[in-house]
């Protein structure tokens, strides 16, 4: 009988398996493949860390978010996150640049619209034309993903929590008395159980209907003849939303351009409804080729893709996270439906998680992340459900 059994090792599983550990729960944590796998959705050197959203109950959660990853450096004495500033480049008066720039502005965080020739002045490395508004947010950086996940697992495992890899849950029941969680060969009973499975939230609790798809995702990997103008020392986090409703990121290279490294830029939100069991790895030209091309454009000293490797995202229709009790057994909690951009909140869900393991409820606003909330489609990225 554990105090709770964190289902997941990846980005939330670590998390919340650091804040219960930490508080002194007895914790298990079980994960169908090793530690540090690429099958899921946090591998990988970098996520970007911003406070801008379009959404401002985001932007106000990052408060902490940030104020909880310098707490993990501090633990740890390892640096996990780095400053670049951002822009983020969109058309004039561009709804999300607008709604963003209102959502930082509510929250008291600073930020600057520039002008092309602004952007030009302070990062030549980009070719924008006079359309263009920019919005510069000097917080925005980057975490270093994987490291963030093995740390948190580490600094469990030093507050005593058990890790078992390659322990797939076949099943959650939640009608026993207290929660049992099965895998082919054991059965383990928890006070709570935690689901933090990524793509694989929606099979193991098949009955919730969980309104989630997963989607296949790429990132494309430069190596730029003058490595040192792309260095986050010189270069920032960007994003872009395009007129046809394309939503583009870059992070800049962590660290040398040595293999699997890079400056990595990528398209958000579009991608393929597929399996994460059956999926086939291998990133597709076609979009490689659409990136090249968006980068020929507004980055030419970039050359053209290097490498690429493929991610997953699993989604909700309104891009807002699920974080609640199964509606069924309070003891058993859900973080799901990350939709592509939860990394940055790991270290704040893991606090939430265990704050609602142990006292059933949470100061932070987690309401727009129940589970029965009416799905609206996201009016902020669009989004080519195929
Ligand atoms: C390409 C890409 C770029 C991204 N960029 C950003 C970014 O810049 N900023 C940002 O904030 N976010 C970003 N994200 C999103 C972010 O990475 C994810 O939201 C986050 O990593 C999700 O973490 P997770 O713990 O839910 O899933 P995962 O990390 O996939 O963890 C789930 C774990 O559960 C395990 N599991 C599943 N089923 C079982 C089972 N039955 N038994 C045992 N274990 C099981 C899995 O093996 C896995 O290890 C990006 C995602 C991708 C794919």
């Amino acid at each position: 009988m554990y105090d709770a059994i964190v289902i997941g090792a990846g980005g939330m599983g670590s998390a919340t398996a650091y804040h219960l550990a930490k508080s002194g729960a007895d914790v298990l944590v079980l994960e169908q493949f090793q530690r540090g796998h690429t099958l899921g959705s946090s591998h990988g050197e970098t996520r970007i860390i911003r406070f801008f959203y379009d959404k401002p109950f985001y932007t106000e959660l990052m408060k902490t978010a940030y104020a909880e990853w310098r707490d993990l450096e501090s633990v740890s004495k390892k640096s996990l996150l780095f400053i670049t500033g951002s822009v983020g480049i969109g058309a004039k008066g561009n709804p999300y640049g607008r709604a963003a720039r209102r959502s930082l502005d509510a929250a008291g965080v600073e930020s600057e619209w520039w002008d092309a020739t602004q952007l030009t002045e302070r990062f030549p490395q980009f070719r924008v034309s006079n359309e263009m508004d920019i919005l510069y947010q000097k917080d925005t950086g980057f975490l270093r993903a994987a490291e963030c996940v093995s740390t948190h697992l580490q600094l469990a495992e030093q507050h005593g929590a058990t890790i078992r890899e390659e322990t797939p849950v076949t099943n959650i029941d939640w009608q026993t008395d207290v929660p049992t969680v099965r895998t082919e060969n054991d059965s383990f009973q928890g006070r709570k159980v935690i689901l933090t499975a990524g793509a694989w939230a929606g099979t193991l609790l098949a009955e919730l209907n969980l309104p989630l798809t997963v989607t296949k995702q790429q990132v494309c990997y430069y190596q730029p003849a003058d490595s040192k103008r792309f260095q986050p020392d010189r270069f920032p986090v960007f994003t872009e939303s395009t007129p046809d409703g394309e939503f583009i990121y870059g992070i800049p290279a962590f660290g040398s351009f040595n293999a699997g490294g890079g400056l990595k830029i990528a398209r958000h939100g579009r991608g393929q409804i597929i399996s994460p069991d059956t999926l086939k790895r291998t990133p597709d030209a076609d979009y490689i080729a659409h990136i090249d091309a968006y980068v020929q454009e507004r980055l030419p000293e970039l050359g053209k893709t290097t490498h690429a490797e493929v991610c997953l995202y699993t989604e909700t229709p309104d891009e807002d996270f699920i974080i609640d009790a199964h509606p069924h057994c309070s003891d058993v909690l859900i973080a799901a439906g990350f939709s592509g951009h939860g990394f940055k909140f790991c270290a704040l869900v893991g606090r939430i998680m265990s704050e609602l393991t142990q006292n059933g409820e949470t100061d932070f606003d987690i309401y727009p992340f129940r589970i029965d909330r009416k799905h609206e489609i996201s009016s902020g990225i669009p989004r080519l459900q195929s």
